[in-house]
């Protein structure tokens, strides 16, 4: 199945495929990059390379082209600048020229740091994504998002990159551990919770098959959301800061308060997927209470993420927040998309139709204040 993000000259198709990444990946190397392109520095981790590399180093040897591969070690810790320069050395000491490209083989970590690598070798060269997690399926492979980690905070140093091209292998996925699969699913039913009810009520339809990975059920989610992410970005391809509809920010839902949890619990304790899930639930109760969303919206969006074994209760005890909101806000605050007043926050007005529109964090912490009181109320007397 093929699907076209649609940005003039920056066009580019996402492929996806039951198949492993080999032959497809020449065949696609071949049709989407220069015609004098000949070398490939191919950028992975230590958990994908024994799977995957081989295959895609077969695939791409096959359509001519000499490959060489730098291995990262796994993990979030890895999105730094000195890991940008091993990228940077290794494409040099393979003498990648500026019709050559690199191509990104793994998760989300190693699609924003080979993006951004790319982007600045030589003033730009080509990349293709090979998204190998869900997560980086449905989301971070499209759109051009590249970068690195700061000590002031995640995704703080990068640049908008578009890839040549996007080929997601379902089959990669086999070997995903079960939770990062789940978090790929919570930002799938963000794409429905935002744009499309229907691929909710497909998702929640199909979900034992879905959980199972079973290619014809999940294509056409992953495809969905691709669809989804694809017009969004081809309407704010860089997340204008005054796009009036919200644009790209949209995508967001969700991660205000998501990302604060991932700081006050320390990064890698939730998957980003697990602190987004009970971020949506957070702000569907927002969306209740100063978003003018009819009540039952928060109880559907906890309701889906029940379903697919995320993460849902943000008053459940050792959340951060459960028991006291100011750390939560305080942490929110840090959130790049805000600053010491407020945020621009992405409300769903219903299931489908998001809305953003600047909070206060007094506001914020005046709505969402009454429903930990009475929570914390009701344990106290619940308690023997
Ligand atoms: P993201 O969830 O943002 O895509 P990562 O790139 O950190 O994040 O990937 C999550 C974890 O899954 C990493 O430890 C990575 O090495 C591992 N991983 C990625 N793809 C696969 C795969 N297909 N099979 C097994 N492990 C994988
Ligand atoms: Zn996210």
């Amino acid at each position: 199945m093929r699907l076209l993000v649609s940005l003039g000259p920056r066009a580019y198709p996402i492929v996806l495929t039951a198949a492993l990444p080999g032959a497809a990946l020449g065949a696609l190397a071949r049709e989407v990059l220069s015609p004098r392109a000949a070398r490939l520095l191919i950028v992975t981790d230590a958990n994908v390379a024994p799977h995957y590399l081989a295959g895609v180093e077969a695939g791409l040897a096959a359509e001519g082209f000499a490959t060489a591969a730098l291995v990262l070690p796994p993990g979030e810790t890895s999105k730094s600048m000195g890991t940008i320069e091993a990228i940077l050395d290794a494409a040099f000491a393979h003498k990648l020229a500026r019709v050559d490209a690199m191509v990104a083989l793994g998760g989300g970590v190693i699609g924003d740091l080979t993006g951004f690598a790319a982007s600045i070798y030589q003033r730009g060269i080509a990349v293709l994504q090979v998204p190998t997690t869900l997560l980086a399926q449905v989301d971070s492979s499209v759109g051009g998002k590249t970068g690195v980690n700061h000590a002031r905070g995640k995704n703080l140093i990068g640049t908008f990159w578009q890839p040549r091209a996007v080929l997601a292998s379902l089959a990669t996925l086999r070997t995903l551990p079960a939770r990062e699969v789940r978090c790929g699913l919570a930002e799938a039913v963000k794409h429905g919770f935002l744009a499309d009810p229907g691929l909710i009520t497909a998702m929640e339809a199909d979900a034992e098959a879905i959980l199972a990975l079973e290619p014809a059920a999940l294509t056409p989610i992953v495809a969905a959301c691709c669809r989804i992410k694809a017009a969004v970005v081809a309407g704010d391809e860089r997340e204008d800061p005054d796009a009036v509809d919200g644009g790209r920010a949209i995508l967001n839902f969700g991660h205000t308060f998501g990302h604060a949890y991932e700081r006050l619990l320390g990064y890698g304790a939730w998957t980003h997927g697990e602190a987004v899930a009970v971020g949506m639930v957070v702000a569907a109760r927002l969306s209740e209470r100063v978003g003018g969303a009819s009540p039952g919206l928060e109880a559907e969006v906890t309701r889906v993420l029940a379903r697919f074994g995320l993460p849902h209760d943000p008053w459940a005890a050792g959340v951060p927040g459960a028991d006291a909101l100011e750390p939560l806000i305080e942490a929110a605050r840090g959130d790049k998309k805000g600053d010491q007043d407020g945020v621009r926050f992405v409300l769903l007005e219903r299931l489908g139709v998001p809305r953003v529109e600047r909070l206060t964090w007094a506001e914020i912490a005046l709505a969402l204040a009454p429903w930990s009181a009475a929570r914390g109320l009701a344990t106290r007397d619940g308690a023997p």
